[in-house]
């Protein structure tokens, strides 16, 4: 059965073989990486079953429309869990697997595709395709991470991580500047699993609260939170110069008072944005941009330095911004963005020309200090940048689809 077929039966949505597709999972990349203006997009929201669980050995086949969520909360309460998990559990195991993504435990889990041990593709001519970090290798190696270029992942094995429950024992730790950030991440690399830290990006000196986590055998009981959603758009950003400083000093003041030890239920731990649905709107129609680099570890303060300066200096940024370090290890994927560093992300709202201007000077920045930025949040990186960020490059081009695009890989790939 060709792809068309099979991606057809199971959504029932009329395609054309004429015309170039992209693999879609939920949705929840920042930028371009999963649109294709003009082409189609093959909807994976069908390919959504489990197919096996080895209870002795976390093994788990599933198809690659399944959520993050569901897997966490079908294994939690059997003892195991996602060994690497992003900031938002609305993503597909397809998804996951694309952009290699990573979580707060970098330093001591590595990233999602570290824990995939065998893959089921199809390419657009109707090939199947298996393979595994031992099985055909450099299919692998293109395919974690390889942005949906390669083919349609069909079906993943993962194996998960036994967890002892729903708990984690946290930390909580106020910073006034980034050496103290940069001392606090090197000291809690040993002892701690989950290591992430909000910055205040007006504060010049790089003020921020520390967060480190670790699982729990606590058996407290679960209290559900209710899920808010972002009532309507606003005409303008909610976060602009008159929010940010106030929000800023707000949050990290309230952080600061309730530092110190205490335990909290993984999913506001690892999704606090997962609680406010459609939270996008608040930057009004304009929308936002994510920038997130990784800068290498030698350079890194330095780099996050220069950069918190031109954001200051810009009074831009956002309330949404996170430092954090990536732990001493390479990537599987070919085009995986972890790499050893220092990871910073900051949403910004979209102002236009000004914002792109700042985001040229911290490209500089990212640049001279040989770091990359994040594709999965991208949607303007000069191709220069992208093409000096990943060396593989030229070696992942052999394993594209011929039929498959995007608008991100026409803007940075040419095709
Ligand atoms: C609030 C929030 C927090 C986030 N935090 C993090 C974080 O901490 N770390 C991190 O790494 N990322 C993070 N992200 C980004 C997100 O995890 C990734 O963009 C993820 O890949 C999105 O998965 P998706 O299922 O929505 O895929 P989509 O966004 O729909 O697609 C992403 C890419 O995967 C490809 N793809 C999807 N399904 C398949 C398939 N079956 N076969 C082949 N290719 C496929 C697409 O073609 C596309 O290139 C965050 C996003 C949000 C919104």
């Amino acid at each position: 059965m060709a792809l068309n077929d099979l991606i057809n039966a199971k959504n029932q949505i009329p395609l054309h073989a004429s015309e170039f597709g992209l693999p879609y999972g939920m949705g929840r990349s920042y930028g371009d990486v999963g649109l294709n203006p003009d082409g189609l997009l093959w909807l994976t929201s069908g390919l959504n079953h489990f197919i096996a669980f080895d209870e002795n050995t976390g093994l788990l086949s599933c198809e690659s429309g399944v959520l993050l969520r569901d897997i966490q909360r079908l294994f939690i309460p059997r003892g195991w869990i996602l060994p690497v998990t992003p900031g938002t559990q609305m993503v597909t195991v397809g998804g996951a697997i694309a952009n290699d993504i990573h979580g707060k435990n970098h330093h001591a889990y590595g990233s999602f595709g570290d824990h995939v041990k065998y893959i089921k593709m199809m390419r657009t001519d109707g090939q199947v395709i298996e393979f595994g970090p031992n099985l055909n290798p450099e299919w692998f190696a293109a395919t974690v991470g390889g942005l949906g270029l390669t083919g349609v992942i069909l079906q993943a094995q993962i194996q998960l991580k036994p967890t002892s429950g729903p708990w984690l024992d946290t930390e909580t730790i106020p910073y006034t500047n980034l050496a103290e950030f940069f001392e606090l991440a090197d000291s809690s690399e040993q002892d701690w699993e989950h290591t992430v830290s909000w910055i205040d990006c007006l504060s010049g000196g790089g003020k921020g609260i520390f967060m480190r986590a670790n699982p729990s055998t606590s058996m407290k009981t679960v209290m559900a939170k209710k899920t808010k959603k972002m009532p309507f758009t606003p005409p303008i950003s909610l976060v602009n110069q008159f929010s940010l400083k106030p929000f800023n000093f707000a949050y990290y003041n309230l952080q600061k008072y309730r530092s110190g030890k205490g335990v909290a239920h993984y999913e506001p731990f690892f999704y606090p944005l997962d609680k406010l649905l459609e939270w996008n709107r608040m930057y009004g129609p304009k929308g936002f941009f994510q920038y997130q680099s990784v800068i290498p570890r030698e350079v890194g303060y330095d780099a996050t330095k220069a950069m918190l300066h031109e954001i200051e200096k810009a009074n831009a940024g956002s309330f949404l911004a996170v430092l954090k370090t990536f732990g001493n290890r390479q990537s599987i994927g070919m085009l995986s963005f972890p790499q050893p560093g220092v990871t910073l992300a900051l949403d910004f709202p979209n102002h236009g020309d000004r914002t792109l201007k700042l985001f040229e000077r911290l490209d500089s920045i990212v640049e001279e200090a040989k770091g990359r930025i994040y594709p999965a949040k991208d949607a303007r990186m000069p191709r220069e940048l992208f093409e000096a960020g990943y060396p593989q490059l030229q070696a992942f081009q052999q394993y594209r689809d011929p039929n498959i695009s995007s608008a991100l890989s026409r803007r940075l790939m040419g095709s």
